[in-house]
């Protein structure tokens, strides 16, 4: 027998982190390689829970989460995207770990899933945690954008496909699902009996102006709500919160209960006084997010068209998410070339081969820069080492 189980041995560590090792310890770096905002999580919502702490709120709490988060959630989504009642709710410990509780939930050892890439690694590989056989579909860049190949994604989702993982808006690429899209790939999955898990933590995150709610495109305006859906949220992005550890996830209210038994297994519960941080992030989400929405917008807008000056740099603007993924001419070996920016340049970005192998030759800098100067530094310092 191995040490270890052979499927956690075999999943690959993190390229982007090997690249910021490469940088560790140096002020002189201007990284862009995480995807997070340098911006501090909003007062009100930090004092939401120093006063929860103040109070002696540091007991175990529900597992599907706390009634008034849940309730804040349903709210917040039903203005979103129609009624999405509080039994189709759970309050998870991060993006990631509502991610993490749907595959241990769906999928046993052996059983295919689809993954649409380039992807977040995390999505693939806890996947492959559980033993899945992965297929990836990729998108195809065209001019600097990632598109989608509808024929190529249906042919690959068939009876024997248990789950189908999609990112959209997309990190790395922004590459964003239309309305229309998420029909058709639902419409198909009813008839295949193909779970969705659909990974909606940049949906606030929309550029591209097109929707009456002003947020991406997502399945849950398409779906019924007992369609094998389930929609991944995080208070990270939106609300300026990634150290937290704080999200949620939309299910078919059939699941709900089980999703409640996994919760108690894998951490019993978010922490109440980080519940109350997200219930303040809610009540003043009309003050919070379209400020950084429209911030990201100024990054988005800032860079891109630097970088599209530069010789050599194929890309495009993202419809949503907080990354611009290039490529750049010439050199083909993402972290390599990661890690000679890092240690000649002094400019930290993510290799492309973290995201996907046909992604080889790419970058992604995450834009959300509080500075704005900071990523016409950048760029500066990518032209000089050019
Ligand atoms: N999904 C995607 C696509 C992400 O990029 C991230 C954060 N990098 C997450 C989920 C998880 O975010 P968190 O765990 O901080 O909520």
């Amino acid at each position: 027998k191995p040490f270890l189980r052979q499927t956690v041995l075999d999943v690959e560590e993190s390229r982007i982190r090997e690249v910021a090792n490469a940088g560790l310890g140096r002020s002189d770096v201007l990284a862009f390689w995480f995807g997070e905002s340098d911006e501090v999580t909003p007062q009100v919502v930090r004092q939401a829970a120093i006063d929860s702490i103040n109070q002696g709120e540091t007991f175990y709490a529900h597992n599907l989460g706390m009634p008034e988060l849940r309730q804040a959630v349903s709210t917040y989504m039903s203005t979103l995207h129609g009624p999405i009642g509080v039994e189709r709710l759970a309050i998870t410990s991060g993006g990631v770990n509502a991610l993490m509780l749907a595959v241990q939930a769906l999928v046993d050892a052996g059983d295919e899933v689809v993954a649409v890439t380039p992807v977040w690694p995390n999505l693939t590989a806890q996947a492959r945690v559980m033993g899945a056989d992965l297929k990836c579909v990729s998108l195809k860049p065209q001019g600097g954008q990632w598109v989608l190949d509808m024929d190529a994604l249906l042919a690959a989702i068939t009876p024997r496909t248990r789950l189908l993982i999609v990112n959209s808006p997309n990190n790395p690429t922004g590459w964003t699902l239309s309305r229309q899209e998420q029909a058709t790939v639902i419409a198909h999955c009813r008839q295949t009996g193909t779970w969705i898990l659909a990974d909606e933590v940049y949906e606030r995150l929309y550029y591209a102006g097109d929707t009456a709610n002003g947020a991406a495109p997502s399945f849950l305006d398409v779906a019924e709500p007992d369609d094998r859906l389930v929609v991944v949220h995080s208070f990270s992005k939106s609300f300026l919160m990634t150290g937290w550890r704080l999200g949620w996830l939309v299910m078919p209210s059939a699941m709900t209960h089980a999703m409640g038994k996994l919760i108690e297994f894998n951490t019993s519960c978010a922490s109440v006084f980080t519940q109350r941080a997200g219930i303040a992030a809610l009540q003043h989400t009309d003050q919070i997010t379209p400020q950084v929405v429209a911030h990201l917008q100024q990054c988005r807008d800032t860079l891109v068209p630097l970088l599209q000056a530069v010789p050599g740099v194929e890309v495009a603007p993202a419809r949503g998410g907080m990354y611009a993924f290039f490529k750049l001419a010439g050199h083909p070996d993402s972290v390599a070339t990661a890690k000679r920016l890092v240690v000649e340049a002094g400019l930290g970005l993510a290799p492309g081969e973290a995201f996907a192998s046909e992604a080889q030759g790419w970058l992604r800098w995450c834009f959300a820069s509080q500075d704005l100067s900071r990523l016409t530094q950048g760029v500066a310092r990518l032209k000089a080492w050019l």
